[in-house]
């Protein structure tokens, strides 16, 4: 049954809601399909609302693509709202990894499918399968991309070195931040890195919502507590966004620049690291994610229920197929290859 964009006018309310589809029953060419962002904040997400909205339609879906501004009741009424519309499946970046329980079990109630978006949904039944670029995978590229820079720019060790995590809502900061630490600890403990002012734990080295301006502030504390006589030599950043606030706090400090790996090859970074300002990102190209994603319901749609996922993860209620995409890092040396496909930013390494 075809249902209206907007739940205005006649007496749909009060009509009996379909039965549950069975799996692999499909549904209409043109349903509705609900995609909830948790903000635009940074390039990744930006570029997912417009491909999302563009091929969707394309696709010949009623496509409701929205971004919750990182507040979390803005998503749950999203989210509602999607389930009220009559949306066949609902794709979710979380804006908090494990604040969607009720409502995403409203849907899974409704029959509707759910499909994890770039972060894992926690601690509810209510998820299908989630699309991502693996985030240990990813955290354990970021450091090595530390390590190698080091290598390569500093000369010998030992190093002295900050740490920086994601926002702690975002299931994928702690992963981040755990593959990281899989690849630094061993050198921390051999005494090749020092962590010179001593913070390691994750809660310590977070970045509430991603903020910035929240890692610049801590930054520039860093840098005039622990640094006043010191280099420090190389910073572990989550993404893109928190390595500027790093190297323009380290600027601004006087310091060299210290070796910054990152995360997205946000256009701003990728020309970071052309000119030599930035080390290291980590590409996880968002038409990678998007196509996975739209494949996944065009199976539903056609009756075939979730295809076979690569791998699986338990988010504390029950294991979840992961779909899960290579991510690859990205430095000056090999950005020309890497964004061979990429004439956005393939333009930009001049
Ligand atoms: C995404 C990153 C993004 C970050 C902040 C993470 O969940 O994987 O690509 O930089 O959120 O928006």
């Amino acid at each position: 049954v075809a249902m209206a964009l907007t739940g205005c006018g006649g007496g749909a309310q009060n009509e009996p809601a379909d039965p549950p589809a069975a799996e692999g029953d499909g549904f209409a060419a043109d349903a509705v399909i609900g995609v909830a962002l948790p903000w635009l904040g940074t390039q990744n997400w930006a570029e997912a609302d417009q491909m999302f909205k563009d091929q969707l339609e394309a696709a010949g879906f009623k496509a409701i693509v929205q971004h919750a501004d990182n507040k979390v009741p803005q998503q749950q009424q999203q989210i509602e709202s999607m389930i009220q519309n009559g949306a066949k499946v609902i794709v979710v970046g979380p804006v908090d990894g494990s604040q969607l329980g009720a409502v995403l079990e409203e849907a899974e109630a409704a029959g509707i499918k759910i499909i994890g978006y770039d972060r894992l949904i926690e601690n509810t039944t209510g998820v299908d399968g989630v699309v991502q670029f693996g985030s240990v995978k990813t955290g354990e590229l970021q450091g090595q991309a530390l390590l190698d820079g080091l290598a390569a720019v500093k000369g010998e060790g030992p190093y002295n070195i900050e740490l920086f995590g994601g926002g702690p809502a975002d299931p994928n900061a702690p992963n981040f931040f755990k593959g990281a630490m899989k690849v630094l600890q061993p050198k921390i403990d051999d005494g090749t890195l020092v962590v010179v002012s001593g913070q390691t734990d994750f809660t310590q080295c977070a970045t509430m919502d991603w903020d910035n301006s929240k890692a610049q502030a801590r930054m520039d504390s860093l840098l005039s507590g622990f640094y006043a006589d010191k280099e420090i030599h190389g910073v572990l950043s989550p993404n893109d966004g928190i390595a500027r606030a790093i190297i323009t706090a380290s600027e601004q400090a006087g310091q060299q620049l210290p070796v910054v790996s990152g995360l997205d090859a946000e256009n701003e970074s990728v020309e970071w690291i052309w000119s030599g300002r930035q080390y290291s990102t980590v590409a996880k190209p968002t038409d990678v994610l998007v196509n996975k994603t739209i494949e996944i319901i065009k199976s539903l749609q056609a009756g075939n229920g979730m295809p076979a996922p690569d791998t699986t993860v338990n988010n504390g209620k029950k294991d979840v197929g992961v779909y899960e995409l290579p991510p690859l890092v990205v430095t000056k040396e090999n950005a020309k290859e890497a964004f061979a496909n990429d004439p956005g930013r393939l333009e930009l390494l001049k």
